[in-house]
């Protein structure tokens, strides 16, 4: 009979906290057919010859960490994935597949638009391994989509879904509120198109005007006019009510989903979890440590073709800057909220030490409500969140 030593009895090291060690990629690719006004991504258009190069870039970066990495979810967004050609997508997903194995159960999402996808991509993504698409359809109404500089025709959603349908169980729609010209009416109509496709996921963000883009540009030059304050107000207060009464819960200030269909992925970013980062301009989180890569394409790929890191600006965060960052992440996740426990497990800080009194004032004005266990917006805090938040930061 063989004796076990004590070495072989020893569990296996318990895996780091997903706010330590990341669990999570995101792998940028920044091809699109066309600049949209309000852009502010790490995006270009006219630089598709760049593919394979970007591509050979990508998985240099991926391999850089040394070895296979294995997450619970990955999101490749941009950027227009989709924009690759087949054979390039194909090499892609294997290549993150390669580095990022996915945990048996994991999300794997692709963001997509309209007029980029074709059958052939669709049986990619899925055979791939990918298991969830985000469309950006931003709006239904051509002078809406013309208003944002978007170069896709509404049927075009339609004609994505249809290949999306038999193919993925999760996908999920991007749409915009708050568009130059637009009236809460023009909004509802956008909404009811889009439910009446149903999706089990909806993002609904309010335009921001991004400084630097064309967008930017012509609304200081007064050729374009936002949409006023009261409007907005009753687009977002239409959203959440429409929304509920259809059964996709508002889960984070700008997603709704039905039960189950939460984006896990952005539930990451929401938690201050540690993710990774790979690709021009993507963000990572590890350790503690939050950096970027630089977002100038021939930069990223010099740099990664010499070898060297893409890496830009870094920052260490210090245990309560990282506490105060956690309560404004937490906050958002309208659902769950801020719970005291959790935030002590994951931080060291006690709440009401760190923002007992900020979180008081907010609760007295009626914006934040506190059972005692969890801190959460109000209906009405929600329209002011961004103060609020900007506030406890
Ligand atoms: S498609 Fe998306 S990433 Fe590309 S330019 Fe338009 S908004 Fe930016």
């Amino acid at each position: 009979m063989t004796l076990l030593s004590c070495e072989s009895l020893e569990r296996p090291a318990a895996r780091e906290e997903p706010w330590v060690s990341p669990r999570a990629a995101y792998v940028h690719v920044p091809f699109c057919a066309h600049k949209c006004g309000y852009c502010d991504f790490a995006s270009l258009a006219g630089v598709d010859h760049l593919a394979e190069r970007y591509l050979d870039a990508l998985e240099r970066e991926m391999a850089m960490s040394g070895q296979p990495q294995e997450v619970e979810t990955i999101f490749i967004g941009g950027g227009t994935p989709t924009r690759l050609s087949a054979d390039d997508l194909k090499r892609l997903l294997a290549s993150v597949r390669r580095w990022f194995p996915l945990a048996q159960g994991g999300e794997w999402t692709v963001e997509a638009n309209p007029g980029t996808l074709d059958g052939e991509k669709a049986d990619v993504l899925r055979d791939g391994g990918v298991n969830r698409v985000s469309l950006g359809a931003q709006s239904f109404q051509p002078a809406l989509l013309q208003a944002l500089e978007r170069n896709h025709a509404p049927e075009e959603v339609e004609k994505a879904l249809e290949l999306l349908r038999p193919r993925f169980n999760f996908w999920s729609f991007d749409l915009i509120f708050g568009v130059p010209g637009s009236t809460p009416e023009m909004w509802e109509s956008d909404l009811e198109t889009a439910l009446g496709l149903g999706p089990s996921h909806l993002s609904c963000y309010g335009l921001v005007y991004e400084k630097g883009t064309a967008l930017w540009k012509q609304w200081q030059a007064g050729s374009v006019h936002a949409v006023d304050e009261e409007a907005e107000r009753a687009m977002y207060a239409h959203t959440i009510d429409r929304l509920e009464r259809t059964g996709l819960a508002m889960y984070e200030i700008s997603n709704f989903a039905r039960p189950g269909h939460e984006c896990r992925h952005n539930l990451v970013y929401w938690a201050n979890d540690a993710y990774f980062g790979v690709g021009l301009g993507a963000a990572r989180y590890v350790r503690g440590v939050r950096s970027s890569n630089t977002r100038e394409l021939p930069a990223y790929l010099r740099r990664i073709e010499a070898g060297q890191s893409a890496t830009g600006p870094t920052e260490t965060l210090d245990p309560e800057s990282r506490a105060r960052e956690t309560t404004v992440l937490m906050l958002r996740r309208t659902a769950v909220g801020l719970d005291r426990s959790d935030f002590l497990r994951r931080t060291g800080f006690d709440l009401d030490a760190l923002a007992g009194t900020t979180v008081s004032r907010y609760v007295q004005r009626g914006l934040l409500e506190d059972d005692g266990q969890r801190v959460r917006f109000t209906r009405e805090g929600l329209f002011l969140a961004d103060s609020v938040l900007c506030e406890l930061l």
